[in-house]
């Protein structure tokens, strides 16, 4: 909470504002214990092992068995921008499922790199058609199709399953940024069939940044060792630390690069509390909460701009700016409440602008609640030109 001293500055009191933003997200204590521990070096064998520790609870948290896994220094971006180096072809095109700017970053990132890119684009808020992905497919030999699981500029969620089996079926790779949803959906890795998986730390994991997260299917992996291309890039390729992440699962030391190791012990840590609490239960708890902002939205009249409730993303909530009001004014007035909630990256199709909370991570129904009531107040502030 927020309150106003003699001088006309506010000042803060007790209550520290509540942040919800998609990232980075609120750590939870033991994480922040972990990442208070001094950096291990890369050799030690007590860091190895919690390395390893650290890429069994990925498997488990991804769902996979059969595929491989990585966790190497970096952001989502540089994590998309890996990908598209390390296993696409140049010259040969992919298919690119919009549901938001994640999917513009995707496109832009493969024509940097003479990677020819169709995009599937939609008004913003809908969900990929699958009509079209099967025609787009059948229209045109495709290496891949790259979708963002959970885009966090409109909020969509992408059916994953569904669209990997489309891929499949055009013998396409099927990549996913799922930077905004790991740790707050549902990931069925090996059996949807997805061949690269991205996940973020800091956004519903509530882990440090500083981390590029990866499941890759057996097809990818052999689609890396087998390339006839040379990548034009030497640090960011992801085939040199396959055997790395390998080693490191054996409790061995390799060596590609030094990991960021004050991250990867956070993350594992990170990724203990999401087993601790049970996948599935925490898929529930993001989903419940959602439902429970939205419940508390559609009452102050504000609308969100994903329509259909089954393609909403569990962790991140687009709205509409409710007519009549300056988005800036309304972000001030609810910042003024002691809640931070994040300025939208479009406009709606009719030429509305957006604002966005992320609900993700470390959150519960008194967070929901108490951003409710400032989005209220902040309304009525704006309405009554305070
Ligand atoms: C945040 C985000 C990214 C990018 O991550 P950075 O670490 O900021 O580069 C990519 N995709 C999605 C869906 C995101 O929400």
């Amino acid at each position: 909470m927020t309150g106003v001293v003699d001088s006309g500055v506010r000042q803060e009191t007790r209550t520290p504002p509540l942040a919800m933003v998609v990232g980075p997200t609120r750590q939870a204590p033991s994480v922040l214990e972990k990442l208070s521990e001094p950096a291990p070096p890369l050799t030690d064998p007590g860091f190895i092992a919690e390395f390893g520790r650290c890429l069994r609870r990925l498997r488990e948290v991804v769902g996979t068995t059969t595929g491989a896994v990585a966790v190497v220094p970096g952001s989502g971006t540089i994590g998309m921008e890996s990908i598209a180096l390390s296993l696409l072809q140049p010259g040969e095109p992919v298919l690119v499922v919009s549901t938001g700017m994640w999917a513009d970053r995707w496109r832009d990132i493969c024509l940097r790199n003479h990677i020819p890119a169709v995009a599937l684009e939609v008004a913003p808020g809908q969900a990929p058609d699958l009509g079209r992905v099967d025609e787009a497919l059948r229209e045109t030999r495709f290496q891949a199709v790259l979708v963002a699981h959970a885009d966090s500029s409109t909020g969509v969620r992408a059916d994953l399953a569904e669209i990997a089996k489309r891929a499949r079926q055009h013998d396409a790779l099927c990549f996913v940024d799922g930077v905004s949803a790991i740790g707050a959906e549902e990931v069925e890795f090996d059996d949807w069939g997805l061949d690269v998986y991205l996940g973020g730390p800091s956004k519903a994991l509530a882990s440090a940044p500083g981390l590029g997260i990866y499941a890759l299917s057996e097809r990818a992996v052999r689609r890396m060792r087998d390339r006839t291309w040379i990548p034009s890039t030497f640090a960011l390729d992801l085939a040199p630390w396959l055997p790395v992440m390998a080693a490191t699962e054996r409790g061995e030391f390799a060596y590609f690069q030094s990991p960021a190791s004050n991250s990867v012990v956070a993350l594992s840590e990170s990724l203990r509390l999401v087993l601790a609490e049970g996948r599935q239960a925490r898929v529930d708890r993001h989903a419940r909460l959602r439902d429970r902002l939205h419940a508390g939205l559609a009452a102050l009249d504000v609308q969100v701009l994903v329509a259909d409730v089954r393609d909403r993303a569990n962790g991140v909530t687009v709205c509409v700016v409710p007519e009549g009001i300056e988005e800036h004014d309304l972000l001030r007035a609810v910042a003024d409440e002691g809640v931070v909630v994040q300025a939208g990256t479009l406009v709606t199709a009719g030429g509305e602008r957006t604002f966005r909370f992320g609900h993700m991570g470390v959150v519960d129904a008194a967070d929901v609640d108490r951003a409710l009531a400032a989005v209220s107040a902040g309304l009525s502030r704006c309405r009554a030109g305070r």
